[in-house]
Parts: structure tokens; sequence; C-alpha cells
């Protein structure tokens, strides 16, 4: 039998997905007050998901995407987060305005979240088979018996050899890469519509990354859910993802099919990110990377937050923010003032490289590393 699309399981539900719309974000604003002042963690993003579709949204420690993930499921840390404006609308209805409880009911059965470490994410005084059980005994009131047979499913779904034997075992007594599929399991438990994975393969080696990534991108066309990879590393998402949004200090600064911004990136820190993965035809040169540091948040550069690190920086860009995401191709969105010459490779490089790499701007040295960052909530603090 075909599998259900997304909008014919939820169609049974109050959530209906219009025209394949799962999720959409606008003009999400998200800060945190800290010690050291407000740190403007997310500054106007924007995202659309629809069902089947992999979203990676891309970027250094420190650039927003895991807060916007938080953001999405309602796990800001409030305090010293708060969420200050914009619309998180699933199936139509807005997240952030809707009663907590309302809420609760969409986390976890609607919209889902892997971790990126697992091991501090499980807890280690009950057995694996108990915690996934758990989900079907809060959600769907089963018993225990029935509830340990779904974890065994489950389990043996994300391949876990032994599955049966292994439901009684502890967090500890799996490996890095058959934790992170515990997770999994756990997350894909109620069939969400969203999963979100957010670095699901950092600790991993990378041939269990690979695995993973495989697992997730099995499970989201099985299911048909919308899935969004939060990640650092562009080799990660190539294989899987169908959209990019990069993000740097707070906001998408670009936006793009997945084969568009590989082959030819339209803003001048995607263009960097690419060039610092590391090839095998490059063997013996320097590895390329962005000279300086992502800002300190609580004091973002005026005029483009990215000019003390950008190569192609103009006097234009230390006054003026660039506008918003424009259209630079079909589908495809850079916020850039020079997008197109980017784009075209006739951009000017304003600032000496060596091998590549952008010597730090001065004022770059000035920056710390994203204090905001420091101040973030950690994947266990939940409301
Ligand atoms: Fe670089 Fe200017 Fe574009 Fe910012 S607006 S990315 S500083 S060229």
């Amino acid at each position: 039998m075909a599998q259900a699309t997304q909008a014919e399981k939820l169609s049974g539900s109050r959530y209906s997905a219009q025209d394949g719309l799962l999720l959409a974000v606008d003009d999400l604003h998200v800060e945190f007050r800290t010690h050291e002042g407000v740190a403007k963690a997310i500054n106007g993003v924007n995202f659309e998901l629809h069902e089947g579709e992999t979203l990676a949204i891309l970027g250094e420690s420190g650039s927003g995407k895991s807060v916007t993930a938080q953001a999405v499921m309602g796990i800001v840390d409030s305090p010293p987060g708060f969420v200050t404006g914009g619309e998180i609308r699933y199936c139509g209805q807005d997240l952030l305005t809707m009663p907590e409880e309302q809420r609760r009911g969409i986390r976890g059965p609607e919209i889902s979240m892997v971790f990126q470490d697992a091991l501090s994410s499980l807890n280690p005084v009950f057995t694996v088979g108990w915690q996934i059980g758990e989900m079907f005994r809060i959600h769907r009131g089963m018993n225990k018996t029935d509830a340990q047979e779904q974890a065994v499913r489950l389990m043996e779904r994300v391949s876990i050899p032994g599955a049966r034997q292994r439901v009684k075992a502890f967090p500890h007594q799996f490996s890095g890469g058959m934790r992170q599929r515990i997770m999994i399991a756990m997350a894909i438990a109620l069939d969400p519509a969203v999963l979100i994975a957010d670095e699901p393969t950092t600790a991993l080696d990378v041939t269990v990354q690979a695995q993973i990534m495989d697992l997730l991108s099995e499970l989201q066309e099985e299911r048909k859910m919308g899935l969004i990879l939060i990640t650092h590393d562009l080799g990660v998402v190539a294989d899987v993802a169908d959209r990019i949004a990069v993000m740097y200090a707070g906001r998408i600064v670009e936006h793009a099919d997945v084969y568009d911004l590989y082959a030819r990136p339209g803003h001048p820190y995607s263009k960097g990110l690419l060039e610092s993965i590391p090839r095998l035809d490059q063997k013996g040169t320097q590895l390329a990377a962005i000279g300086g540091l992502p800002p300190n948040l609580t004091r973002i550069p005026a005029g483009c937050s990215f000019n003390p690190r950008c190569r192609y920086a103009a006097d234009v860009c230390r006054v003026d923010p660039p506008p918003p995401l424009r259209e630079i191709g079909h589908r495809w969105r850079s916020a850039c003032h020079f997008a197109e010459e980017v784009l075209a490779g006739t951009a000017e490089v304003t600032k000496g490289t060596l091998d590549g790499v952008v010597q730090p701007d001065p004022a770059a040295d000035e920056l710390e590393p994203s204090a905001g960052a420091t101040a973030m909530p950690n994947e266990g603090d939940r409301r």
C-alpha cells in the first residue's frame, strides 16, 4: 500500500498542511539577556518547509541555527532567552501565540527533534526500551508491555542489532552511533510531520556519520517528513539536502537549492564555507579558511555583519546593512550588496589573501568569539 503523505496523515487531526506546507517561519527574532548585554541571536529569520523536503541550516557556532531550532520546538531557555518577534506557523497555526498546553501536543507527536549529544540526552538510569516506550505510554496511553514492543519495533527499524535482547540495556552499553540511532528512534516514535536533527553526527566518526545521514534520509523518504538538518559541515549534507539556508550572526544570508549553492555560491560567507572543505585533490596546500571569528552577538558590527571577515567588503558594507534576502536566481536568494558579482565571479577582492585565507581585519580581532553562544540554552533546557 502506498505510504500516506503527511497531509493525509494530518487530515484526521486538527492540523492540516495546505499545499504540503508544514512549517513557515516569518521574521523570527530571539535574544538572550546576558550580563554582557542583549545578545541578538536571531535577527529576522524566514524559511518554509514542505512535506518530503530536506532543508539544511548551515553556519558556524553562534550563527543562530540551533537557537532557530529551539524556537521552533519551543524550548528556548527563558530567561535568559526570549522570542521577541515573528511567527512560527505549523500547518497554518502560529506556535508562538497558541496556549502552552496545545503546543505541548505538537512537540513530539508533530514536530520532533534529534539532539547532537545522545549520551547527555538519554537518561543513564533507565533502559533504552523504557525511554523509547515512554513516548507511547505518555502520548498514546499504552501499557508497559505494548510500549516495550513498540520500542523493539523502532530499534529494529533504526537497525540496532539484537533489538529484542538489547531493549533492556542502558545507554552506556551502546556505542555513540547506536545511541544516536536510539535518539532517532525516540524522535520518530510518534510519526512526526517535521523532524529537526541538530548536528546529529558531530560526535561520530566519518563512517558512522554517513550511516546516520543515510538512515535519516531513508526515514524522511519513507515517512514523507519535512526534515531540518542543522550542521556546520557542508560536506555532511551535500547528498541529502534539497535546499540550504546559510546563517551568519542570526540571519539567513543565502537560501538556495543545494546544487546551485554548491556549484556557485551567491554570498561570500557561503563561498568561504565551501572553500574550507578539505579536498583530496588539493593535498599539500594550505586549507582555505574564513579569517577572523563570528561576531559577539551583543556587538554585531554596523553595516553588513560579515564585513570584518569578507574579502569583498567595500565602504558601503561597513555602513549600510545589505537588503534582506533578495532573488538572484530561481528559488535562490542572497543578502549581499554584491551578490550578482560574487555569483559571476567578478566581485572585487578588497582584502589581502594568503593562499585563499583572508587576512583578518583589525576590527575582527577585537571581536571575541560569540558571547551570545555562551549564553545559549543547552539542549537539556526544555521549557
Ligand atoms: Fe561582503 Fe559586503 Fe556582501 Fe557583506 S555585503 S557579504 S561585506 S560584499
